[in-house]
């Protein structure tokens, strides 16, 4: 079995632009592995393509862990599948049952976004490489947040009171170093059944919005590489997380 990774370094900050910028800062010099950050307020957090991500003073968890890969690049095909079964389990772990993934990096309950994940890369195609995997996670939002899509968080989940945060964030860490040490030896396919069991898409039409045009189908799973698998009028399809957004039809 893969050995639980060791932390690097964990850093909590009051506030900060973004957990993921913080890292990717330290990616290049610092040559450490398992590097965390956590911080009570992001400036500018962001999600996929720079879209703003909200996270209000004391409202969420912002998490983000630079892990270090000798794979390269190609090897690290579904690692936000990966992750988003992990963080469901650290729900799970803190009485947050019912949290599914929806392709390729949300959490969440009833369809409504609990919890994103942004991985951002760096490296060689095919030799040393880094990921620095950000996961934001909403404790506790206004009622009346604008953020853009229908959402929930772990206080109106648990029926009132939140789960602590810093339990989430052990949870988390814990499971990550874990599962980021068997992700490195086994890839995606580790993952898939777990992926299976939780896939808020599988079954369901769904809308494929994509710069070239859009496309509807049935989702049904995603492959060995992390990619959704979409049953169309002409037949099955595969799509990678890139440039597309997935609606439900
Ligand atoms: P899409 O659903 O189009 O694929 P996405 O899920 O990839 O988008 P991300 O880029 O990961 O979205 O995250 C940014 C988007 O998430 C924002 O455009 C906004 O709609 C939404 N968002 C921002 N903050 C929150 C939050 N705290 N909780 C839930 N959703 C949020």
């Amino acid at each position: 079995p893969a050995q639980r990774s060791r932390l690097g370094d964990l850093a909590v900050h009051w506030q900060l632009d973004s957990t993921n910028s913080a890292l990717l800062r330290r990616a290049g010099g610092d040559r450490r592995d398992n590097l965390v950050c956590l911080a009570e307020l992001q400036t500018q957090g962001r999600g996929r393509r720079g879209r703003a991500w909200h996270l209000p003073l004391g409202g969420g968890l912002a998490f983000s862990l630079l892990k270090r890969f000798e794979c390269g690049l190609a090897g690290l095909a579904g690692l936000s599948a990966a992750v988003g079964v992990v963080l469901v389990q650290a729900l799970a772990d803190c009485g947050i049952d019912g949290a599914r993934l929806k392709w390729p990096n949300d959490v969440t309950v009833a369809d409504r976004k609990l919890a994103g994940i942004l991985i951002e890369l760096g490296g060689d195609a095919l030799g040393p490489c880094h990921a620095v995997i950000g996961i934001g996670i909403n404790l506790r939002l206004d009622p009346e947040a604008a953020v853009g899509q229908p959402w929930t968080d772990l206080a109106t989940l648990a029926g009132g009171v939140a789960p602590s945060r810093n339990r989430l964030a052990g949870h988390l860490l814990a499971r990550l170093l874990d599962a980021l040490a068997v992700f490195a030896e086994h890839g995606f396919p580790a993952f898939a059944e777990a992926y299976a069991d939780h896939d808020a898409l599988a079954g369901r039409p769904v809308r494929v919005l994509a710069p070239g045009g859009d496309r509807t189908g049935t989702a049904c799973g995603v492959d060995a590489g992390g990619a959704l698998r979409i049953r169309t009028a002409e037949g099955e399809c595969r799509v990678d997380s890139g440039e597309v957004s997935i609606r439900l039809d």
